[in-house]
């Protein structure tokens, strides 16, 4: 099973994955994790990605291609995959689809999550953080015993410049500009499935499973 999995932020697309990655299976290709490790571990491909982060530059798309490349000589990714945070660009999907004819592996599917934007920004809205250990808390999922205040230490929570409502609609616009070219460019090749990401972890994965087939 090889998959390209694809989100909004806040769709829940991080639980999805792993639930996809257990039930089949096969490995979980997060290009930001995978950036992470190569840098942590001073590869030869995170010393370089790590020189332009320096310098404040986006890490190029060959170099990122190269990452998800050095993954492939690892004899688990046999039996699938599925790559979460890349292809971000149709040039990195190109690139992505040359590649994989090459190893001889071709994808089954594109998984798109869809949340309507108003469930989103009420989801990202909703995080406080305290202002003195820093621990975040869900005003619907994980709210604190007393609101505005920290369990921990009794101190004030606040909302992230991350977290308001102006931030959370941008990132949501960057997505949609972002991903519409690479869903047109899959949607050529027949391989676009929609998930509605609304419900429960258990009902979204179900929908999913119907999109997959059986994991046995
Ligand atoms: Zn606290």
């Amino acid at each position: 099973m090889r998959l390209i999995f694809m989100g909004p932020p806040g769709a829940g697309k991080g639980t999805q994955a792993e639930r996809i990655t257990t039930a089949y299976n096969i490995v979980h290709l997060s290009t930001g994790d995978l950036l992470r490790m190569n840098v942590k571990r001073g590869t030869e491909l995170g010393q370089l990605a790590h020189s332009y982060m320096d310098a404040g530059e986006l890490v190029p798309d060959d170099l990122i291609l190269k990452m998800v490349a050095a993954e492939f000589k690892d004899p688990k990714i046999e039996n699938g995959f599925i790559l979460d945070g890349f292809p971000r660009t149709v040039a990195q999907a190109t690139a992505l689809d040359d590649f994989l004819i090459q190893e001889g592996k071709h994808l089954n599917h594109v998984l798109v999550m869809d949340v309507i934007d108003e469930k989103l920004v009420a989801r990202l809205t909703a995080r406080r953080t305290c202002r003195i250990c820093g621990r975040s808390y869900h005003l619907s999922f994980n709210p604190p015993k007393k609101p505005g205040i920290c369990d921990n230490d009794g101190s004030e929570l606040y909302q992230r410049e991350d977290d308001k409502e102006v931030t959370v609609r941008n990132r949501l616009a960057v997505y949609k500009r972002q991903t519409r070219p690479l869903i047109e460019h899959y949607m050529k090749k027949g391989m676009v499935k929609h998930i509605d990401g609304v419900g429960t972890v258990d009902e979204v994965f179900d929908r999913i499973r119907e999109v997959l087939g059986p994991c046995d």
